[in-house]
């Protein structure tokens, strides 16, 4: 065997001597940096240069995980919400030092134009905030028990209690801001957590995981175990004594996750075809300008990426040509080139399925505008237009830098289109008309429906997550937390 980069292997073991050149990342449980015989080499995905050394999790290092995390949940069980939130601001300091450092290792690790990497980083100081301030706003609430007969003569409330210790499993392309989407309300909720990142983006990971023992966490709240995703996850997935798994990913693997955990509780951000309607009435220019972002940032591995669009039929055309003119000036180029907008996908075989689907596409039909070359594994931008429905390009998740533009005549049909799709997390809709806009914002079955807007689109303190098989549960921190918490009634029965 030889050691290129192969389909779904990010990380591959290398012998010794070669980890010698690139800074080893070891793992880090109960605060303290642990190393195993299974060394694994990332690489930077847009040429495969070595960019770190992580190593493989064992079972005895998943095991040590789960009893670091569970002595921590204890003590961060009994923390006030002012010392959890003094450790997250502390944290989010840190992070405001710490985050060209960040930027620079998402970038090299994910593919992500450097440009976009400073902006997770951004965004990962704000989702830290959200979750500083719901540690302070974390509460019950009075259950007004004499509302019924039975309840007359009592008193009561319900609080939130932690969980205890939660499994984290991340996907590759936002690999800072998802992870703290679940470390921040979690630590915020007073939970351990154990962090499986991608195997394409652990040092990210690892570098947050140092950042927190920074800031004062204590040690065994925050571990991060890394290594390939079937056995680890499995282990985490069936472990008795994790309360809870929060998953960001593909459908396959949580469909996987949801049908073995039994009784925990599991959050699934999962998928989309993410769909856009474009009216005759709408700004035609504001939409092109956004659409065209919304497809191509992080060279369309966004869960939301624009990737299906319904343009009205009078306006079909035009759309399709501004779009596309857009679109064909984007520079391709290194993810630390500070000039490009759209890198390579996370692996060549990655960029080997979108051409393939773009192909297949064209076979059936659609009209390839503008791109779709591949040179290793970047993928130039591509437009296609009239794309037959059935086809994988638009009936299943891209992931990759295309989008289709399709026609219609009546709202009714376009609404129709978006919700012909097995997945149901965000979509939009550009028009001055307000009747239209609410008819599909009702109509639309999704979890977050944008008007004037892309479905790429999420502010990190808003309710996010996705319906049919985008998931199930929502994220941002005031949303993550409820799912991270469980209520507790207390009663008491009022004497005289
Ligand atoms: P993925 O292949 O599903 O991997 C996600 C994570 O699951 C990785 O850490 C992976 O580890 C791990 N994993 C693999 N097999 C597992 C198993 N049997 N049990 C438990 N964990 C397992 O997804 P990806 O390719 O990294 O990310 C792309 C997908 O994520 C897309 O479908 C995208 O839409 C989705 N996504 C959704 C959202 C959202 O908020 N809805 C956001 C971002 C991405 P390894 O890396 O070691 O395999």
């Amino acid at each position: 065997m030889g050691w290129a980069l192969s389909e779904k292997v990010y990380c591959v073991p290398v012998p010794f001597f070669l980890t010698m050149s690139v800074p080893e990342h070891p793992m880090i449980i109960g605060g303290a940096e642990h190393r195993s015989d299974t060394p694994l080499t990332v690489r930077i995905p847009y040429d495969g240069q070595p960019f770190a050394t992580v190593f493989a999790a064992s079972q005895q290092h998943l095991q040590l995980a789960v009893e670091a995390a569970q002595r921590a949940a204890s003590v961060m069980r009994e923390m006030s919400r002012a010392e959890r939130a003094a450790i997250l601001l502390r944290a989010h300091a840190l992070l405001a030092e710490r985050k060209e450092t960040f930027a620079r290792t998402i970038s090299s690790e994910s593919g992500k134009p450097l440009r976009e990497a400073r902006a997770e980083a951004e965004r990962a100081l704000s989702t830290l905030f959200f979750s500083a301030e719901e540690a302070h706003r974390l509460a019950g609430e009075e259950v007004p028990m004499d509302a019924a007969p039975a309840g007359a003569g009592r008193m009561a409330m319900f609080i939130r209690e932690p969980l205890g210790v939660i499994a984290a499993i991340t996907p590759f392309n936002f690999p800072l801001n998802l992870s703290m989407h679940k470390i921040g309300p979690a630590l915020a909720a007073g939970n351990a957590v154990i962090h499986k990142p991608a195997s394409a983006t652990p040092v990210t990971a690892l570098l947050l995981a140092r950042l927190f023992l920074d800031a004062g966490l204590p040690p065994g709240a925050l571990n991060v175990v890394t290594g390939p995703g079937g056995s680890i996850g499995d282990f985490l997935v069936e472990h008795p004594d994790i309360r809870m798994i929060t998953f960001t990913g593909s459908a396959e693997v949580g469909l996987r996750i949801r049908s073995r955990a039994g009784m925990k509780r599991v959050t699934l951000e999962l998928g989309n075809n993410s769909a856009v309607i474009v009216c005759a009435d709408a700004d035609l220019d504001g939409a092109v300008a956004r659409c065209v972002p919304g497809a191509y940032a992080n060279s369309g591995q966004v869960c939301i990426s624009v990737q299906r669009i319904f343009a009205e039929e009078s306006i079909h055309g035009e759309f399709v040509e501004r779009f596309a003119a857009q679109a064909s000036s984007l520079p391709v180029g290194h993810p630390l080139d500070e000039d490009a907008a759209v890198t390579s996908l996370i692996t060549e075989s990655e960029a080997h399925r979108v051409v393939s689907w773009i192909g297949e596409a064209v076979e059936s039909g659609a009209r390839l505008v503008t791109g779709g070359g591949r040179q290793g594994a970047t993928v130039q931008p591509a437009v296609l237009a009239d794309v037959p429905p059935q086809t994988r390009i638009f009936a299943q998740e891209a992931f990759g830098p295309v989008a289709g533009i399709n026609r219609f005549r009546e709202l009714d049909e376009a609404i129709a289109a978006v919700n012909d799709s097995p997945y149901g997390l965000q979509a939009s809709i550009f028009t001055r008309d307000i009747e239209k806009a609410f008819r599909a914002a009702r109509r639309v079955h999704v979890g977050g429906f944008l008007i004037n807007d892309v479905p790429q689109l999420r502010v990190d303190q808003m309710p996010y997550g996705g319906v049919k098989l985008s998931g199930t549960g929502r994220e941002g921190p005031r949303f993550a937390i409820e799912e991270m918490t469980e209520i507790k009634l207390i009663s008491w029965r009022v004497e005289g």
